[in-house]
This record gives structure tokens, sequence and C-alpha cells, in this order.
């Protein structure tokens, strides 16, 4: 089990749903059918990334302060070397999603940064809904390379949930899965302050770890990034939680719906992803001001 250390904060829905039309996602143009490979291409890793999925990704100059309904998005370029250290992970993470998920996500812009903060209180990560952007802090978390891949997903999960049918805070087909006294709680921001929450644990029933219990938004999220990150563990709690079981087939149902190259091939080649430099990125990470 890997514990994910306690200053580690999820994030939220930063951006309310108002005035954006669900569901109907067009494809746009993008040059590229195929995710980069790791090996071919421009030497930038980032650039082969941009040009892949038709996204910018912004490293220096961010755009900050970002004004939104329910607060300011505000942080600062990230260091380059924790840009340099923080890269190659994005890279093998990101690559992992099919052009096709990417441009019915309306993704079009991530931005790699530090000191994240949403409304004044530090985020790791925000999906921000309204303008389209993932922002990601490169360096919090850094004593944890697995837990920040774990991030990239399950916040980018929160802009597929909202695209796929405009509704993130509520699910009646997937809540029914729970048993019947379950409820969840209300929301992950109000669950930032526990140190376990994202423990993977058997204490919750139906639930990989204490923040998917938080919301259903969270459970799903949660589900998505460690089925990536950590199939087996995901596979072996599934074996003796047959709610879990059913989360993960309704889950994989859900993406494939949403973008047919979330597919078996998708699945494996998120299982097979060889994460071995963490090993080694944990010995060389980048200073985080706010835990170091
Ligand atoms: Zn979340």
């Amino acid at each position: 089990m890997a514990l994910f250390p306690r200053c580690m904060v999820k994030v939220w829905i930063s951006v309310p749903l108002v005035g954006i039309v669900p569901g109907a996602c067009a494809d746009v143009s993008v040059p590229a059918k195929e995710p980069p490979s790791v090996t071919n291409g421009s030497a930038d890793p980032l650039a082969r990334l941009s040009q892949s999925y038709g996204i910018e990704i912004i490293t220096t100059d961010p755009p900050f302060p970002v004004t939104t309904l329910h607060g300011m998005i505000t942080g600062k370029a990230a260091g380059q070397g924790a840009l340099d250290w923080y890269t190659p992970l994005f890279f093998q993470e990101f690559s992992l999603y099919p052009p096709t998920l990417v441009r019915r996500a309306r993704l079009n812009r991530v931005v790699l940064c530090e000191d994240l903060s949403f409304a004044g209180q530090r985020r790791n990560a925000i999906p921000d809904f309204a303008h389209d952007t993932l922002y990601l802090d490169t360096t919090r978390g850094a004593y944890s390379p697995e837990y920040l891949r774990t991030v990239i997903h399950h916040e980018f999960f929160h802009i597929i949930d909202y695209r796929d049918d405009g509704l993130v805070y509520s699910d009646h087909s997937w809540s029914t899965l729970n048993a019947s006294a379950m409820k969840y709680g209300d929301g992950g921001r109000n669950a930032q302050h526990r140190p376990e929450e994202s423990l993977l644990v058997t204490t919750y029933p139906g639930f990989l770890d204490y923040y998917g219990t938080t919301g259903v938004e969270e459970d799903k999220a949660e589900l998505f990034a460690h089925l990536i990150v950590r199939s087996s563990a995901v596979a072996a709690r599934s074996r003796s939680d047959s709610v879990l079981m059913a989360k993960v087939w309704r889950l994989k149902r859900l993406m494939g719906e949403f973008c047919p190259e979330m597919n078996d091939g998708f699945w494996k080649r998120a299982a097979s992803l060889d994460r071995r430099s963490d090993n080694t990125m944990v010995l060389n990470r980048p200073l985080d001001p706010s835990i170091e």
C-alpha cells in the first residue's frame, strides 16, 4: 500500500457548470491520430504532446491570475529544474490518452506551474472548465511521483466527466451501485484536512480510499486515476469487493461510450506503462517549500 502524503490536497471543481452546453462534443481537427512515441519525433516532449493533441502547453509566463466565478486561480511559472523533473512523468501519463479522448474532452490548454492555488488555498491541480484548461503544479507532491501521476488522471477525468453529459456532482445510476445505506460526503473540498484521504484502504467497501466517499465526482475520478496508475491494486481489491467490481465495469463502459478508443487496449497500455523511474525521481525531486 502506497502512502499518499498528508500535505497533499485534491482539488475540487473550481468552476461552476453554468452557461456551458453539455454533451455533443464535436471533434476538432488535430494533426496526428496517434499519441506521440516516447522515442520518436521532436526532442522536446512537451512540443510533441502539443502537436499530437492539438493543445497548448504553457510553461513560461503562465496567465495568472485567472478569474473564475468562484475565485481566483493563481500560481507562478515552474522553475526549470522542476519542469525538467516533471516533464518525463507528465509525458508518460498524458501520452496514454487517445487524441480523440482529449478532443472530446475539449481540453485546449495545460499549464505546468508552481505555487498553484485557488481562492487563496493551495492546490495540486485545477480543472478549469470555463477556460478548457488544466493546471498542474509540478512541485507539490514531488516526493511521491506516483501520486503526481494519479493527480493528472484524476483531474483530467473531471473534465471528461463534465464533457460527458454536463453533470459532475450527480450521477444517479452510478450512485445506485453503492450499498443502499451509503451516502456520499459533502465533496472533496472539505476533505482536504484528512491525512488518510487518498490511502488505498479496505475500510470503505465499494471505494478505494476515503476521498472517493466524499462525492460521486471524486469516486469516479479516483477510480479512473487508480485504474490507470495502480491497476494491479484495483484488480486485487475488486476481486473481493463486488461493488468496486461493478464500478470498474461501469467506468470502463462509460469511458468506451465517451471515446471508443478507451478500450481494452488503452487499459492494457496503462497497466503496462513502465513507471520504475519513480524510484530515482523521488531521490532527485525538487523541493516543495510548503512541506520541506
Ligand atoms: Zn477531484
